[in-house]
């Protein structure tokens, strides 16, 4: 199985991507919990290259090619053999995400990232779990960890607004794998929502 984690800057979907990993470790299933952009040895460089230093460094469409180029790799490295091997892999963004930030956040370029995705990835989550948070709260749990490094931070509420509203249009989009839970209340809570919707999605 294929599951994936999406949502907005300060949604908690890494958190829950962790303790769902060790949820199912504790069960005794093999899990390979990863992440995007990253994954595999090349695709943590390309991440280095996009989203450390100077964020006009590269065009939209540039960084539609990087992020693809860093997909790819993680796709054929770590994912896909994992997979192979009956492993349950855990990713902390994917494909959705480059639809989100790439396709929306600096002009339409949607329709580039859907084709360079037929051409080069072809693969989509058997479920995506989108953790639906209110922008503002999102922003400030976000503001309050975000590293020196990591560009982005100045996106600010316009962009929280536009993403989450985003998000939820492309999970009635790809209604068949989605499922929006809620991401307001403690960890455990929103980590049971994540269960049931697991359970749900293997019955
Ligand atoms: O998920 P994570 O917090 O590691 O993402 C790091 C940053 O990269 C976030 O600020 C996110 O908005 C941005 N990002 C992006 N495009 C992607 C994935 C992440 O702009 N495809």
């Amino acid at each position: 199985h294929f599951i994936t984690f999406e949502g907005i800057d300060g949604s908690g979907k890494s958190t829950q991507a962790r303790m769902l990993a060790d949820h199912l470790i504790a069960e005794g299933h093999e899990v390979v919990l990863t992440r995007e952009p990253g994954g595999s040895k090349g695709a943590e460089e390309i991440r280095a290259l996009v989203l450390e230093g100077d964020p006009d460094r590269w065009s939209a469409e540039t960084e539609i090619l990087l992020f693809t180029a860093a997909r790819r790799d993680h796709l054929e490295r770590t994912i896909l053999p994992a997979l192979a091997a009956g492993k349950i892999v855990i990713c902390d963004r994917f494909a959705d995400s480059t639809r989100m930030y790439q396709g929306l956040s600096r002009g339409d370029l949607r329709n580039v990232v859907d084709q360079l995705h037929d051409l080069m990835i072809g693969r989509e989550p058997d479920l995506t779990i989108l953790i639906d948070m209110d922008p503002a709260e999102g922003l400030s749990r976000a503001k309050s960890r975000q590293t020196a490094e990591e560009r982005f931070e100045d996106f600010g509420q316009a962009l929280q607004d536009q993403m989450r509203s985003g998000f939820l249009a492309l999970s009635r989009e790809y209604a068949d794998r989605f499922r929006v839970l809620n991401g307001a209340g403690t960890p455990e809570e929103v980590a049971t929502r994540v269960m049931e919707a697991l359970a749900e999605h293997l019955s």
